[in-house]
């Protein structure tokens, strides 16, 4: 059964790429940048993944003669990691040597555990490779991210911090939240130190008001960082942080497999479940 799009119209901003540019426009317009995410997870065909990335490749193509101030977050299960690891880093490269000719930018989001070594060794060379047209995201919730940030970070990468959105063990992630929070404040120091650019992506007022009140007594300038908010999610928050002169940027995802990102969603709080059912019910 297909679910009809207007459930996930909260926070998936349209089916196509045609309707979501006027979404990203009207973002742009308060001064805030975008990084675009065409939704969709675990290919398994190859067919499937070749089609990605050409899609991908428009995208990039289309944001860069649109003018739009976007960059793209693509995750290495739609580019074939399930089928082949040499496979998706090629259509990761193949991607990349656009973005480098525009003078782009692909964030690879991280996906469940079982993806994180993986993921880290693709970057790595990808990075070697593209450098600043290529970043990864560290989830602070992962036992292993203790060794994975200092030696992502010595290396100069592009990060964007976030808690972690998938449901780990014990074994390998912390479960009770202020255990995750004091990690995520422990990681954004080290990548404000070491990074030049590091990326904040939460909605948590505790979090946020951590990053601003660290960096003004380490005197961090405000463009040595951005913070990053989900479509749908604080609009007046990240206005606010604009106007009080920091940089922010939203994650958009739109497309037609939008429901494993829907879920994480309402998983993630149960107010979000709430605006759902609000939408259902209004006439
Ligand atoms: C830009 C971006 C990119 C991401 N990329 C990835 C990725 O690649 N991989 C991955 O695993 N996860 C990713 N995530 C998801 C992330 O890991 C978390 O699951 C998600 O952000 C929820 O954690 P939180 O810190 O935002 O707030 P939560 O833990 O959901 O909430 C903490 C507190 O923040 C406040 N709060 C939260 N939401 C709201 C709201 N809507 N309105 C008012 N107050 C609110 C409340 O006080 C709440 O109690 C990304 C998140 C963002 C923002």
């Amino acid at each position: 059964m297909k679910l009809p799009f207007a459930l996930a119209r909260r926070f998936v901003a349209a089916e196509t790429f045609e309707e979501t540019i006027p979404k990203i426009k009207t973002i742009n317009e308060s001064g805030i940048k975008v990084t675009l995410d065409l939704l969709g997870e675990n290919v398994k065909e190859k067919t499937t993944a070749d089609d990605t990335v050409q899609i991908y490749k428009q995208l990039l193509n289309k944001i860069h003669e649109a003018g739009l101030k976007s960059t793209i977050s693509i995750k290495l299960t739609m580019l074939g990691m399930d089928i082949d690891q040499e496979y998706c880093k090629k259509n990761l490269f193949d991607l990349l040597e656009l973005a480098e000719k525009l003078n782009s930018f692909v964030r690879i989001d991280m996906e469940a555990s079982d993806y994180t070594q993986q993921t880290i060794d693709i970057f790595k060379e990808a990075f070697e490779k593209y450098g600043k047209h290529v970043g990864i995201v560290i989830q602070a919730y992962l036992h292993r991210t203790k060794k994975d940030i200092p030696e992502l970070a010595e290396l100069g990468a592009d990060i964007r911090l976030c808690k972690g959105a998938y449901k780990e063990p014990e074994s390998v992630a912390l479960q009770d939240m202020e255990d995750i929070r004091k990690a995520f404040k422990q990681y954004a120091k080290i990548l404000l130190e070491k990074t030049d650019y590091p990326r904040i992506a939460t909605h948590d007022d505790e979090l946020i008001n951590f990053v601003k009140n660290y960096t003004k007594t380490e005197n961090i300038s405000k463009d040595r960082f951005e913070f990053q908010m989900l479509y749908g999610l604080r609009e007046e928050t990240m206005e606010q942080l604009v106007k009080d002169g920091y940089n922010a940027r939203i994650y958009v995802p739109y497309g037609t497999m939008w429901f494993p990102y829907f879920k994480r969603r309402l998983m993630e709080r149960k107010e979000n479940i709430f605006f759902v059912l609000k939408t259902m019910f209004k006439k």
